[in-house]
């Protein structure tokens, strides 16, 4: 496995031996990671921009600073990643830069794999050098409802048989393996009917049918089809059954370093408006003078910020071991209209040019409309928190905000 380099801790700060590393990341993203995007899109080889991009973090000790240490990361605390998240989010190439995009994958590997599968795929995934994907999303059924999942694994003496389609698999063209999500039990109640698979992406039957476009681009969204696909019983990633457990184990804080990145768009798009409105005139005043303009910045600071403290807030109740299901539900759907809106405003005051390839904003605009559809729809987040909200009333328990933020801190070891 790659050498990952020692993180310099001395830098003082507020979290003490990691408070330097958020700026640090910031410099990164900021002097590395927007003049590769340009770059990337016009260059014949974009791996070789990412490699650059991946051996300078690696040699600036900024490399997967929030994996495990026990798996190669950097062990960062989780509320201090929070923070970095939020930087990380600030450029869509940030993410893989710092490797920080198989977090969740290393961390469902090392829990639930069989070792001949750790030893294979921990280290190089953790060092960047593979890439994973995952793929439970199916075209000819609403996948926003996972028990209605067709594709199959059947036991054959010691190997899974594998047969259905999938699309929307995130990076399955470039993926070293898929953890693919299977019907493995009929008769079992929904939830323990499903098993997740690791299926090497070179299994015979495994075939990528397109990468399917997307807002008129192709982002690596493939759709695929397994036929008759043959792997051993021991790719079973966890106990049989339990794919809902380890899905659901993978997204909890996945979704706070989403909302996390989302504030991180959210800031780089508030900057460029705001900058905007200083440099340019029109009427015989500069558009910042313009009260409709002014506007368009007190609302986007206020959405930002508001969406700013219901993350952190759900990442330190996740933190302090609360169950925090509804803080999260409420951050997503929330997150995820306040990154297209206040996109959508700093697209506004640029005019065309906002639109235009030379802001990034017409790139972020089309991944924020993303964010209100994957990890959930908002509708079954919104359906999810009102029924155990209501569940409470019904019990004659109430919802008390404040109440629930005590608790959670009484509870907690603090
Ligand atoms: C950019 C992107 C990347 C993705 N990456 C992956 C990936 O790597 N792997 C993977 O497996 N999947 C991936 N997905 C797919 C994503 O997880 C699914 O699109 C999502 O779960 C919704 O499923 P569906 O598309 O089948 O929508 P459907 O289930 O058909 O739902 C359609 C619409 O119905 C409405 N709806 C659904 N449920 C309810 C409800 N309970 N109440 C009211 N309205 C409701 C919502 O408006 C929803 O958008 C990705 C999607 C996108 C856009």
């Amino acid at each position: 496995m790659t050498e990952l380099p020692v993180l310099d801790k001395s830098t003082p700060g507020s979290s003490a031996e990691w408070a330097g590393v958020r700026q640090r990341v910031v410099e990164f993203v900021e002097n590395e990671c927007y003049p590769a995007e340009k770059e990337m899109k016009k260059s014949d080889d974009p791996r070789a921009v990412m490699k650059r991009l991946q051996d300078k973090a690696k040699a600036t000790g900024l490399w997967a600073l929030g994996h495990p240490v026990e798996i190669g990361g950097q062990g960062m605390p989780f509320m201090d990643y929070v923070y970095v998240n939020e930087v990380i989010g600030r450029s869509e190439l940030a993410m893989v830069a710092l490797g920080t995009h198989t977090l969740q994958d290393s961390i469902m590997l090392n829990l639930y794999a069989d070792p001949i599968w750790k030893e294979r795929y921990l280290a190089p995934l953790v060092a960047g050098e593979i890439h994973p994907s995952f793929a439970m999303t199916e075209p000819n059924v609403a996948s926003s409802d996972p028990t209605q999942i067709e594709t199959s694994a059947v036991q054959d003496g010691d190997e899974w048989v594998i047969n259905g389609h999938k699309w929307f698999i995130t990076g399955a063209l470039t993926a070293e393996y898929c953890t693919v999500m299977c019907k493995t039990d009929n008769d079992a109640p929904p939830h323990k009917a499903f098993t997740m698979i690791i299926v090497p992406t070179d299994t015979p039957g495994f075939d990528i049918v397109r990468d399917v476009e997307v807002m008129g681009e192709k982002h690596n969204h493939c759709e695929i089809k397994l036929t008759d696909v043959r792997v051993p019983l021991s790719n079973t990633l966890g106990p049989r059954g339990e794919a809902f457990v380890i899905s659901q184990r993978r997204l909890g804080p996945g979704r706070i370093f989403h909302c996390m990145r989302w504030l991180g768009q959210a800031q780089r798009a508030f900057d460029l408006m705001c900058n905007r409105l200083l440099e340019r005139r029109a009427f015989g005043e500069r558009l910042a003078d313009k009260q409709l303009m002014q506007a368009h910045v007190f609302e986007a600071a206020a959405d930002i910020q508001a969406n700013r403290l219901l993350t952190i807030d759900a990442a330190r109740k996740m933190d302090m071991g609360s169950d925090a299901r509804i803080e999260i539900a409420l951050v997503k759907v929330a997150g995820a209209r306040m990154v297209h809106n206040v996109i959508d405003r700093s697209i506004q005051v640029h005019g065309a040019k906002g639109v235009s390839e030379d802001t990034p904003l017409e790139n972020m605009y089309r991944q924020a409309r993303f964010a209100r559809i994957y990890d959930g729809p908002d509708e079954v987040h919104m359906q999810s928190t009102a029924r155990r909200i209501l569940r409470e009333f019904e019990k004659g328990r109430g919802w008390d905000f404040g109440e629930r933020d005590l608790t959670a801190y009484e509870n907690s070891n603090h």
